[in-house]
C-alpha cells in the first residue's frame, strides 16, 4: 500500500502528526505496534500548554479520558535532605489516563490506523520511505511512503536504524528503565499536585502520585540496578513526610525513559525521515514529554506540508522549526530561573537559604547527568 505519509506510534506525537498531515489532505497510515487502546506507563498529567494543543487539534479532551481527580495545579517537589516546593502550572492542567487519551487521540486523527503492526524495519531514500511490518504471527509486509514521521517513543526503532551512529553513542547510554508500581493506600497529599521526588545518593528524581483511588511510585534505574531499592528509598521518604501507608496487591509496570536531552542530544530524522517526541530525545528534566511530543509531532507535519513539492527534503525546515524550542530546553537546563519545563520554578530560584541552593545542585546535577 503507498502512502503520502507513514507515522510510527499512536502516542501524543505520533496521533498530532497524523492528524496534521490528514488535516493538509495527506494519506496517512498510523501504524502502532501494540493493539489499542494499549497501557502506557504513565502519570497522564497535561500540562495546560499540551491541553490546549490537544485542544486547538482535536477539540476538547472528553471526560471519559480524564482521571480522578481531573484538574492538576502543577508538582510539588520534595528533597529527600527537607525542601518542599510547589512548582506550578501557570494554570491548571488535566490528569488523564493514557491508554483512553492516546486511543481517542488515533481514532479521531482521520489517518489509517493500523494497531498491532509492528515496524521492524526500515529502507529510507530521498523521498521515499519503506516500512517492513510484521502482524503477529502474519509474514512480514511492506509498507510505503513518501515520507516518515517516527514517534515511536523511548526506544526508538526508527532512531536505531536511521541513525545507528548516534543512537549507539548518545541515545543507547541514556535509556532510563522506569518501573512504576500503583497499590492502594493512604498518603497525605492533594491529589491536584504530582509528586517529584529528589533522592540523595544518585537515586535521581523519582514521581509519585495519588490518582482514580491509586497511589502511583515511579523509580528510575539503569539495566543493572534493581528498582526495588529505588522503590524502597522513595516509600520510605514518602512514609516519612505524608503519612504513606499501601495496602494490598500492587501492579507493576515497567517502561523506559530517553534522557539524551540531559546530554544535549536531540536527533529530528534526516532526509524524509523525521523523528518527534520521545523518539527524538524530546524529554524534559522532570521527565515530563507530553507537551513535547504533541509540539513536535505538529511542527514535523507542518515542515512536511510546507516543503511538499519542492526539492529540498523536510528535515531541513524541520530542523530549522524545532530551533527555537530546542534552544529553550537547553537555556532552561543551564540557567534554572523561573521556569522548567512547563512548571514555575520562581519558589526554589528564589529561595536563598543553603538548603535550597544545595537542592538546586542536586538538580542539576541529576539534569546534566
Ligand atoms: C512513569 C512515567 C510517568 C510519566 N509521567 C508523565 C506525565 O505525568 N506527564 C508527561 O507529560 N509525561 C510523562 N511521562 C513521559 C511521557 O509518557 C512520554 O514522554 C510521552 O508519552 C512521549 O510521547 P511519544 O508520542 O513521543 O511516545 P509514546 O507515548 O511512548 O508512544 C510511542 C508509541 O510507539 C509505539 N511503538 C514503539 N515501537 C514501535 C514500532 N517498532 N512499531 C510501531 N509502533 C511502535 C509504542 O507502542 C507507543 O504506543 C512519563 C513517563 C513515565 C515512564
Amino acid at each position: 500500500m503507498y502512502y503520502d505519509a507513514l507515522v510510527t506510534g499512536a502516542g501524543p506525537g505520533g496521533c498530532m502528526a497524523a492528524r496534521s498531515l490528514r488535516g493538509a489532505g495527506f494519506k496517512v497510515a498510523l501504524v502502532e505496534k501494540e493493539r489499542l487502546p494499549r497501557e502506557k506507563p504513565c502519570g497522564g498529567f497535561v500540562s495546560p500548554q499540551a491541553a490546549a494543543l490537544i485542544e486547538e487539534a482535536f477539540g476538547p479532551i472528553p471526560p471519559s479520558c480524564l482521571a480522578q481527580p481531573h484538574t492538576v495545579v502543577g508538582a510539588r517537589l520534595l528533597c529527600e535532605g527537607g525542601g518542599d516546593y510547589e512548582l506550578p502550572f501557570p494554570e491548571p492542567g488535566f490528569s488523564v489516563v493514557r491508554s483512553r487519551l492516546d486511543a481517542h487521540l488515533a481514532a479521531s486523527c482521520g489517518a489509517d490506523v493500523l494497531d498491532g503492526c509492528e515496524v521492524v524495519d526500515l529502507d529510507v531514500e530521498r523521498f521515499h520511505v519503506r516500512a517492513h511490518v510484521t502482524r503477529g504471527e502474519e509474514e512480514e509486509e511492506e509498507l510505503e511512503a513518501t515520507y516518515l514521521v517516527a514517534a515511536d517513543g523511548a526506544e526508538s526503532v526508527a532512531l536505531r536504524l536511521l541513525r545507528p551512529e548516534f543512537h549507539r553513542l548518545y541515545a543507547a547510554p541514556r535509556l532510563e528503565r522506569t518501573m512504576l508500581v500503583l497499590s492502594e493506600g493512604d498518603m497525605e497529599w492533594d491529589p491536584r499536585w504530582t509528586g517529584i521526588a529528589l533522592m540523595r545518593g544518585g537515586g535521581g528524581i523519582a514521581r509519585f502520585f495519588v490518582k482514580d483511588g491509586l497511589i502511583g511510585l515511579a523509580v528510575n534505574h539503569g539495566p543493572e540496578k534493581e528498582w526495588r531499592e529505588g522503590l524502597d528509598s522513595l516509600a520510605a521518604m514518602l512514609r516519612h513526610r505524608a503519612g504513606l501507608r499501601l495496602r494490598g496487591e500492587a501492579i507493576r509496570r515497567a517502561s523506559a525513559s530517553n534522557r539524551m536531552a540531559a546530554g544535549g542530544h536531540y536527533s529530528l530524522g534526516a532526509g524524509c525521515a523525521l523523528l518527534a517526541g520521545e523518539a527524538a530525545g524530546l524529554l524534559d528534566p522532570w521527565g515530563f514529554g507530553i507537551r513535547l511530543a504533541l509540539e513536535s509531532g505538529r511542527v514535523a507535519a507542518e515542515s512536511i506540508r510546507e516543503s511538499a513539492g519542492e526539492r529540498i527534503t523536510p528535515h531541513i525546515r524541520y530542523r530549522y522549526r524545532m530551533q527555537d524550542l530546542l534552544e529553550r530546553e537547553l537555556r532552561q537546563r543551564r540557567d534554572f530561573t523561573a521556569g522548567v519545563g512547563d512548571l514555575d520554578v520562581s519558589s526554589l530560584a528564589g529561595d536563598r537559604s543553603r538548603a535550597a541552593r544545595r537542592d538546586r545542585r542536586a538538580l542539576k546535577r541529576r539534569f546534566y547527568k
